[in-house]
């Protein structure tokens, strides 16, 4: 999946299976506008035990019309609608294989999402998608919804004539229907997989056939933005060939399939050879340098090798999936845009992971419920960056070749990772262990904390190089171990010398001709660190002005911004703002400057602005301008909305107006932009966001309006939407929200439900509180359940 959040939970035992499920055969008949589905499912299993007489299957709220074993109908079952447990006659063995027919039909409530046109959303097409993960897909189909178990799965689907279908492997027939004006599609996955990675889904859809020489690659786009389908994701197919040259492995499946479907709750999800991507995946050339969904696109054609043909075996082994996965969107990143944009985009991983600590606390990348995390998807790829520094580019590839080899099609944990790695270094050297990189890494938590200091010894012609690692305040953080490169430069003398550092004391002698004009620690930012580099501001300066490496400026500017200003800080970073080659040092320039609250560094980000070409700067400087908050801006910012073309500009530049504006002043501007269309609806959002503050500080009756225009209005976007609900919390007590609300609380899209129920819940009217516990009683979703439960323990108070 893609999708970050900060949030971490206990990790939980592993469930144990009694049987292995050899193949999953489903008919499903959906009717679309009723939300609900005829399904016949036939599960082949196998006993994992002798004196197998009983098995438990998961299902979610279904209506089970008839169960068969071996051909033969069953009365002796139990169900509590969530798990059936059938009993059988006999007692079976390892070597039996038992085929249970289910016959029963069910209105999901998650799965299985039912999209059609609706009162405030006539323009919507008809849809069905699934989402498995972690373990919804027993809402739609009889299963084992747990990742430990594989098997081969098809599904044959009944639709109306004009939609087409999508789902795992290939599409084996499809025939008519005897119910006219209805088709069948039969697909057949042949190779092992999990049961969250079982996916269905159907539309209106034109297909983009890649020419890639592997498999067919295929994506499902609106037939009204073809154009758009094909440029967002014309690079598939070249994604697919760097992974099977970077793992040396070749794809592991027939095809592969992507659908960009609406409302989807993720970003995109990697169901095996049938990807489901969000709305947001569309973009076209002239905002690409502001977004572009290739990464996204990476991260779940990656899963494809991380995740699906090796799968977590339980949900505390997560990483295995999403840590891989996130790094192959940086190893695209690497191959397309090259090394330097591969370490920022490793930084930006870096900076999600101390953020997530900063705001939730040290939690362990392997640990979490299957939750998504900033430690299992950026946190991981940054270890999985570091691993490759310690190996070498030689043994990680082939490292990582073992594992893919020697788990394809099965289930994994981090102890298979370590195997890979030791019996892949141990084949030309005796002895290695690389189980520490996992034990600091994976399994502790948190980074080292540097206090780094040198001098130059004269006479000897040494540097002296002190490293002290700062005492663990806890005993989830290890000492930590690590190689790190120093880079040693004096004029045009340039030398790397890697130190490994191991406990908390350490201290290297280098020889070296003279005194270094800058040393930089860790050469390239291989590794996750707080440093705290005790030197003088000349040589940090002599880093900025003299790497050749984007990254070790970058490092730089952000070392610099802990000192107080001076006129030569402005000078030194305002030239690399106007100068500098690469684009995210001139930005991270930009925001060193907004440290500096002041007007003459307004008036120095202002003029820096006319010296630049990328967009990404440029929303550096409006964004600094407004993290500095004075009002010197604002006439700058005025005229860029008049002068600026490109939507994400304008986005920020009404971010920066409502941090910099008087709280009766903004949201006039505000309230102008809330009918402007946007790529990702990115003003519309930043208009909310801004009402949002605004509200918070004085309830305007203005205000409340456009939101409920825009929370109720017709054809908006669902996460528009949502953030606008969230929003109304502070007219929670007026009727008019209140009652709009409740009118609207059955909406079809789970996390629009969650706000609207939240509302309520800020209410403050008893009256909710009957229907709430009712509407509680029928939900099978438990974000759903958890939002009422709250809002009615709030309206009780
Ligand atoms: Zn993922």
């Amino acid at each position: 999946i893609a999708l970050n959040l900060y949030s971490q939970s206990i990790p939980e035992p592993e469930r144990i299976r009694t049987y292995d499920v050899l193949h999953y055969d489903f008919f499903i008949s959906p009717d679309i506008l009723n939300k609900n589905i005829k399904g016949y499912g036939k599960i082949k299993l196998s006993p994992l035990n002798n004196g197998f007489n009983k098995f438990e299957i998961d299902a979610i709220s279904f209506n089970i019309n008839n169960i068969f074993i071996n051909g033969f109908e069953t009365k002796d079952f139990d169900y509590d609608g969530k798990k059936l447990n059938i009993n059988l006659n006999k007692d079976y063995n390892i070597s039996d294989t038992l085929l249970c027919e289910i016959n029963y039909s069910c209105s999901p409530q998650a799965g299985l999402y039912f999209i059609y046109p609706t009162e405030l959303n006539p323009d919507f097409p008809m849809q069905i998608w699934s989402q498995g993960q972690s373990e919804d897909n027993k809402h739609w189909i009889p299963i084992y919804d747990y990742p430990n178990d594989k098997s081969t799965s098809e599904i044959k689907v009944e639709l109306d004539e004009n939609l087409v279908s999508i789902s795992n492997g290939y599409l084996k027939e499809s025939y008519p229907s005897d119910n006219p004006g209805k088709r069948i599609d039969h697909w057949v996955m042949d190779k092992p997989h999990s049961s969250y990675l079982i996916m269905l889904g159907a539309g209106d859809y034109h297909i983009v056939k890649d020419n890639s020489q592997i498999v067919p690659v295929e994506s499902y786009v609106y037939k009204n933005r073809i154009n758009e389908g094909e440029y967002s994701f014309r690079n598939t197919g070249a994604m697919m060939e760097l992974f099977n040259e970077y793992f040396d492995y070749v794809y592991p499946w027939v095809n592969y399939k992507q659908v960009v479907v609406k409302d989807f709750i993720y970003g995109g999800m990697e169901n095996t050879t049938a990807t489901v991507l969000n709305e947001r995946s569309y973009y076209t050339p002239e905002i690409e340098n502001d977004y572009s969904s290739d990464g996204l696109i990476a991260h779940e054609l990656g899963h494809q090798w991380w995740g699906d043909l090796t799968t977590c075996r339980n949900w505390s082994e997560l990483w295995l999936n999403e840590s891989f996965a996130t790094f192959c969107n940086d190893i695209w990143t690497q191959k397309f845009h090259g090394e330097d944009e591969f370490d920022y985009e490793m930084l930006k991983n870096q900076d999600d992971a101390t953020r997530a600590q900063n705001r939730v606390g040290k939690f362990s990348i392997w640990a979490g419920n299957g939750s998504l995390t900033a430690n299992n998807y950026s946190k991981g790829s940054v270890i999985i960056n570091s691993m490759r520094k310690v190996l070498g580019d030689f043994y990680f590839k082939k490292s990582l070749n073992k594992f893919l080899k020697d788990n394809e099609y099965g289930i994994v944990e981090t102890q298979d990772l370590i195997n890979a790695v030791n019996e892949t270094v141990n084949e030309t050297s005796i002895g290695k262990d690389y189980k520490w990189m996992f034990d600091q890494w994976i399994w502790k938590a948190g980074y080292p904390e540097f206090d780094v200091s040198w001098n130059y010894d004269d006479e000897r012609k040494k540097i002296i190089y002190e490293v002290k690692q700062l005492k663990p305040a806890d005993t989830l953080t290890p000492v930590f171990k690590m190689p790190v490169d120093l880079l040693i430069s004096y004029d045009t003398l340039k030398f790397v010398q890697n130190i490994n550092i191991e406990g908390l004391e350490n201290k290297f002698e280098i020889d070296f001709p003279a005194k270094p004009e800058f040393i930089v620690f860790d050469h390239g930012n291989h590794f996750l660190e707080k440093l705290n580099y005790k030197r003088d501001r000349i040589e940090i300066y002599n880093q900025i002005i003299k790497s050749e490496k984007p990254i070790d400026r970058i490092m730089a500017i952000r070392e610099l911004k802990t000192y107080p200003y001076d006129n030569l800080i402005l000078e030194v970073l305002i030239n690399k703002l106007k100068t500098d080659e690469f684009w995210a040092v001139r930005y991270e320039a930009a925001l060193a400057l907004s440290e500096y609250k002041r007007d003459n560094v307004v008036k120095s980000l202002i003029d820096a602005y006319s010296f630049q070409n990328n967009s990404k700067v440029k929303r550096g400087i409006v964004d600094a301008i407004g993290i500095i908050k004075l009002s010197s801006g604002e006439s700058f910012l005025n005229q860029l909305l008049l002068s600026e073309k490109n939507e994400y500009i304008i986005s920020e530049v009404l971010k920066s107006l409502t941090k910099i504006l008087p709280d009766s002043k903004y949201p006039d501007i505000l309230i102008s932009y809330k009918d402007t269309e946007s790529h990702r609806h990115v003003i519309k959002l930043a208009v909310v966001q801004g009402l949002d503050s605004a509200a918070r500080i004085k309830p305007d009756e203005k205000i409340k309006n456009v939101l409920l225009d825009i929370a109720f209005g017709k054809n908006i976007d669902a996460r528009v939407r949502v953030e606008s609900v969230q929003a109304l919390v502070y007219f929670a007590k007026d009727d008019d929200v209140n009652q709009k609300a409740f009118q609207y609380i059955d909406w079809n899209y789970n996390p629009m439900k969650v706000a609207l129920i939240k509302l309520l819940g800020a209410s403050g009217n008893k009256k909710y509180i009957e229907p709430l516990k009712k509407m509680n009683e029928k939900t099978t979703v438990r974000s759903v359940n958890l939002a009422i439960i709250g809002a009615v323990k709030n309206l009780e108070k």
